[in-house]
């Protein structure tokens, strides 16, 4: 299978001389078109800064990234921007309150000049397992799962190949994270799409991706396949404290997680 999303030798430094933060160190990652690829890691370990400069938020990076086959470049044009879309951990901070569902969903449509807005706009709502019966609503009208409904059919109705997950689920109840998890999970099926998604919980990655990096400090110390997931047979000491403390929140694993330098 062709690889849609191949990083080499990324590095991203924030702040300036002196004072520098070294959120990203020479990372490298490849995920096969179709494949669901996660990234785990403590807080402040640098996921995020990843998947921003994936998009083009963050826009002083260094290294290759290339989507399908062809090389990123720092400033983004708007066609290319289309096929790469990502869902935010916030789905209270990421609607605008005084947009309705209709508003959030018709901008990216209008802003990439596709017509059938009515048809798109329907068509992602029942997608989402909303409906259309949500499309006049506004933020405060929906619960914390389905605003990331929301925010998920935001930025399937471009129709793009590659989605970004940035702790789609950690925002919201643990009755509420597997509903998404699972939605994410036929939408990748059913139209083929290819994840990468971050979670600082190796349980939530581990339910929807394929092969899993593990991050700390701006560093990929170790890539864990499916098997290794379900064995615990891992290499470094950090990821097997994450797996630890996944198979059952065990209280002693977490009080007993040591920071590694
Ligand atoms: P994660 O998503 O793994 O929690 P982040 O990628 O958000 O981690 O952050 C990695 C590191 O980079 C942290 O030390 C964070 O404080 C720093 N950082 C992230 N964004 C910025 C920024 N815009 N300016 C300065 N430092 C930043
Ligand atoms: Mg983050």
């Amino acid at each position: 299978m062709a690889l849609m999303i191949e990083i080499q030798n990324l590095d991203i430094v924030f702040g300036h001389k002196g004072a520098e933060i070294h959120a990203v160190k020479n990372a490298a990652l490849n995920v096969p078109e179709g494949e669901s690829y996660g990234l785990v890691g403590e807080s402040g370990s640098g996921k995020s800064t990843i998947l921003r400069a994936m998009v083009g938020i963050v826009p002083h990076w260094s290294g290759t990234i290339k989507i399908d086959g062809t090389q990123l470049e720092h400033k983004r044009s708007i066609a290319s921007r289309k096929h790469m879309q990502m869902v935010f951990q916030d789905p209270y901070g990421s609607l605008h309150p005084r947009k309705t569902v209709n508003d959030t969903l018709s901008e990216p449509l209008a802003i990439h000049g596709l017509d059938n807005r009515d048809e798109r706009i329907i068509r992602i709502l029942n997608e989402v397992g909303l409906g259309p019966e949500f499309r006049f609503r506004y933020p405060h009208q929906l619960s914390g799962g389905q605003r990331q409904r929301v925010a998920i059919a935001r930025a399937l109705i471009l129709e793009p190949r590659v989605l970004l997950l940035d702790e789609p689920t950690s925002a919201l109840d643990v009755s509420v994270q597997a509903e998404i998890l699972n939605l994410l999970s036929d939408l990748r099926r059913k139209h083929g799409l290819t994840y990468l998604m971050v979670s600082h919980d190796l349980a939530v990655v581990g339910h929807l991706c394929s092969k899993i990096a593990v991050m700390n400090r701006g560093e990929i110390i170790e890539e864990i396949t499916e098997d290794q997931m379900r064995s615990g047979d891992v290499t470094h000491e950090y990821t097997r404290q994450l797996w630890t403390a996944s198979h059952g929140y065990s209280r002693e694993a977490l009080q007993n997680f040591k920071e590694f330098a």
